[in-house]
């Protein structure tokens, strides 16, 4: 059975006072939240011990945005699986746009950092997606197919939610159209092993059209930027019809 899986990913937004100032707002909005649906925050690190903390019990679990492949060691700025796990995180961000654009992330540190989470008894969140010149050259295909195969050597697919996010819709307001979303994660899972996991669709993902996206057959959740900022459109996204 797949699981329908919401998770908002913060980026480099929100201190510690503005997490919990978030909740104060969102919790309250999860009421008619309907069973069966997985609510996650990623935040940035510093604030998962308040988000931690103050979700004890809530029905919203805490994700990170990355990790280290090691589980300790001479790695300044990196944090590791155990660091994580420590502060009641369950899920994490691998592989996303902005990591493999601005930090030279390549889809060898990408399978690491998928192993290591797993190995760590963390949900990875494998982001996957192509450029617009990709796209308009055709590629669209073969740039997913190469990372799914490269991404995925010998990570267990038990434990595992792939996210399509076209880079062109990140945080452009330029979504990619609910049908074609549908059709390009119908070739993500024909290249997965195992037909149960959750494949996630992310890219401007809003309030106004997270009911025609999540009405398609294959997309079974979203990733969602700029609107998991504001408790009210997240709530929105998350309840969504
Ligand atoms: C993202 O950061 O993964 C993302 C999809 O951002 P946005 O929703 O802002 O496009």
């Amino acid at each position: 059975m797949r699981k329908i899986v919401i998770a908002g990913n913060w980026k480099m937004y929100k201190t510690q006072a503005e997490t919990l100032d978030f909740l104060r707002h969102f919790l309250g909005l999860l009421s008619e939240t309907p069973d069966g649906r997985e609510v996650v925050l990623c935040a940035p690190f510093t604030a998962l011990g308040a988000l931690s903390k103050s979700l004890h019990g809530a029905r919203v679990k805490v994700g990170a945005q990355n990790l280290h492949w090691e589980a300790e060691g001479a790695f300044t700025g990196e944090i590791s699986g155990p660091m994580l796990r420590e502060l009641g995180v369950r899920y994490v961000v691998v592989g996303h746009s902005e990591r493999r654009q601005y930090f030279g992330e390549t889809d060898e540190t990408v399978n690491l950092r998928l192993k290591a989470a797993q190995a760590h008894g963390l949900t990875p969140i494998l982001c996957v997606g192509e450029t617009k010149q990709q796209r308009d050259a055709g590629e669209t295909e073969s740039v997913i197919t190469a990372q799914i195969e490269n991404d995925l050597v010998d990570v267990d697919q038990t434990n595992l939610i792939v996210a399509y996010e076209p880079i062109w819709a990140i945080g452009t307001g330029d979504t990619c159209e609910s049908a074609e979303a549908n059709r390009v994660i119908g070739v993500i899972r024909s290249l997965l092993k195992n037909p149960d996991v959750t494949i996630q669709y992310g890219g401007s993902v809003k309030p106004a059209n997270v009911d025609e996206l999540m009405a398609q057959p294959e997309i079974d959740g979203a990733l969602v930027g700029g609107a998991s900022l504001e408790p009210e459109s997240f709530a929105r996204i998350v309840n969504f019809q």
